[in-house]
Parts: structure tokens; C-alpha cells; sequence
């Protein structure tokens, strides 16, 4: 019971699962989870990784339906059909967002650039050490960004594709914890951006800083509320440096 308590619950939610460098692994159950996991059952191509998702999605299965019994939720008042024209029309939305295409123009440019690395990374002013963390930065949250934003949006749209104002309202909602994460990631990628950036190589960098820069003031924008989202544990609680 007591190590029960000792987890945070939600957690893993809201943050950039980046366990390598979390000061809460010993308090998230996905931590936990993957520490119990074997070489084998994180290789794709091995038998164990299919049936560990095989379990996990059963166990999902499991605790859906004993949540929709607890709550009497219908989990058949939609039919499948139904269900899937939902999921399109959400896609469509989603996909067509002004905020969905900066970030998804942001991971796409990135990539290339990245693969071009050696070009501009030898004008930068930093040691090997700094370029190397400034780069696992942008490379971390190349990918993240798009997919919180993605989420963020698809989490303000009622089953009918228009504005849900509630969860828009809500700074407690999955939405807005989806967008702070997000901006969290932008504010983090544009500082490695500026730091590994100098005259000579500024001309490859800087579409990205102002890329970067349109996506923070848009998402803020768009999600006003995002930023009073409290994370569990990361902003609750004070550290002590
Ligand atoms: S909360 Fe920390 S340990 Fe848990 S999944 Fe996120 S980054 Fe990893």
C-alpha cells in the first residue's frame, strides 16, 4: 500500500518521457513498467514485444470495461460506423489546423536540416560536449511537438467536430495539459536552436526559431488556459537545488 501511494497518479501524462532524465522515475508506474521489461520484449522483432503488447492492450480491455460498468457508461451507444466517421471528421479538423501545419512544417524542416547537420553544426561557437546536448534537445522534441499539438487540438472537438468550450475552458483538461507539454517542448528546442546559432550558420537556423516562435504565440493563443494546466508532480512539487 504504501509503495501504491508513493506513485504520482497521471503523471506520465504530462510529461516529455524523457525518463533518462526525470527526477520522478521512482514515482511513475510507466517507469516502473519499463524497468520490469526485458531486452526481448522491447525488440519489435522479437516474439516477446508482440505478446507484451498482446497483455497491455488485454489489461486496457479489462480496466475499460470494469470502469464502464462502475460508471454506467453504454460502451455500444455508438455503432462502429458512427465511430469511425468521428474519428475522420476529428482527422480532417485536426490535420487542417493552422497550428497542425507549423508544427508538422517544423518536424518535417527539421529532419532535413538535421540530416545536413555537418554543414552548419562546424560554425557554431559551442564545445562538442554543449553541441551534443543541444542537438539530443531538438532531435527529443523533433516528433513530440506535432503529436501533443495534434492532441491538444483533437481534445477541444465535441463528437460533432465543433468547438468543445468546456474543455477549452478548463485549464485542467487533457487538452490544455497536452498544450503546456507542447509549449514546454518549444520553449526547450528554440533554446538549443539559439544556442548552437552564429552569423555564419544563421541563415539554416533561424526559420526555425521564427517557426518555433509562430507555433508558441498561435498555440497560446488558441489555448489561453494551457498555461495555468498544473502537471502532476511537475508542478506541484518544489525542488530543492
Ligand atoms: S513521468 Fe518521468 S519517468 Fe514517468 S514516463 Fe514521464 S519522463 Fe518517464
Amino acid at each position: 500500500m504504501e509503495r501504491e501511494e508513493n506513485f504520482i497518479s497521471g503523471i506520465h501524462n504530462y510529461c516529455d518521457r524523457w525518463c533518462e532524465r526525470c527526477p520522478f522515475t521512482a514515482r511513475c508506474r510507466v517507469a516502473e513498467a519499463e524497468q520490469e521489461t526485458t531486452d526481448e520484449e522491447r525488440d519489435i522483432t522479437n516474439e516477446a514485444f508482440w505478446h507484451r503488447l498482446a497483455a497491455n492492450f488485454a489489461a486496457a480491455q479489462i480496466m475499460l470495461l470494469e470502469k464502464a460498468e462502475e460508471f454506467g457508461v453504454d460502451l455500444n451507444a455508438i455503432s462502429e460506423e458512427e465511430y469511425a466517421s468521428h474519428r475522420d471528421r476529428e482527422d480532417e479538423i485536426v490535420k487542417n489546423d493552422a497550428l497542425t501545419r507549423f508544427a508538422e512544417k517544423y518536424r518535417q524542416d527539421a529532419q532535413k536540416t538535421l540530416e545536413a547537420k555537418n554543414e552548419w553544426l562546424i560554425f557554431s561557437a559551442l564545445d562538442e560536449t554543449a553541441q551534443e546536448e543541444m542537438l539530443s534537445i531538438i532531435y527529443w522534441y523533433q516528433f513530440f511537438i506535432s503529436a501533443k499539438i495534434q492532441r491538444g487540438l483533437s481534445g477541444i472537438l465535441d463528437f460533432d467536430g465543433n468547438l468543445d468550450e468546456e474543455q477549452l475552458n478548463d485549464a485542467q483538461s487533457d487538452a490544455n495539459g497536452s498544450i503546456k507539454i507542447a509549449l514546454i517542448a518549444v520553449t526547450r528546442s528554440l533554446m538549443a536552436w539559439t544556442a548552437l546559432m552564429t552569423n555564419e550558420n544563421s541563415q539554416t537556423i533561424s526559420p526555425f526559431i521564427s517557426l518555433l516562435e509562430i507555433i508558441k504565440q498561435t498555440a497560446a493563443k488558441k489555448f489561453p488556459n494551457a498555461k495555468n494546466f498544473i502537471r502532476p508532480g511537475f508542478d506541484e512539487i518544489e525542488f530543492v537545488m
